[in-house]
């Protein structure tokens, strides 16, 4: 079991709106960073009108029309819209208050963690849990 470290909160007058706002818009950051990638990719494989398609699909969140252009062996889109599900979760539970809280067991997940992945949804210990029974798997 881990212990409890006296950690620092990062600015201790935030108030929970200002919380809100911040993370917003470091995960609003980050779906475009990765929507920027993924069109990114698009472009070493799709030219002209084919590829402005897929790419004002993406910004309108359509991937019917990615997964199209993924079956013209577009397969690292999949990595793409699975983080991208993943921030949209993440925005979903800020609206919700439910944010940073492992699905797990219900703790608070550090900020440390969400400033390095801010779509996390389990805590340290329920992932490392996780990959344990993973690899677990793998071996049978
Ligand atoms: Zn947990």
């Amino acid at each position: 079991m881990a212990k409890k470290r006296g950690r620092k909160k990062p600015s201790p007058r935030e108030t929970p709106e200002e919380r809100k706002a911040r993370l917003r818009k470091i995960l609003i950051a980050k779906r475009d960073e990765i929507l920027k990638e993924a069109k990114e990719e698009i472009g070493k494989f799709i030219r002209g009108e084919n590829k402005e398609l897929v790419e004002t699909a993406l910004d309108d969140g359509d991937w019917s029309v990615a997964d199209l252009a993924e079956d013209l062996n577009l397969r690292k889109l999949t990595a793409h819209k699975e983080r991208l599900n993943r921030i949209d979760e993440a925005l979903r539970k800020l609206e919700d208050g439910t944010y940073g809280i492992c699905e797990d067991c219900g703790a608070e997940i550090s900020e440390e963690r969400l400033k390095l992945i801010p779509f996390a949804i389990y805590c340290v210990e329920c992932l490392e849990h996780r990959e344990k029974l993973e690899e677990m798997e793998r071996e049978f």
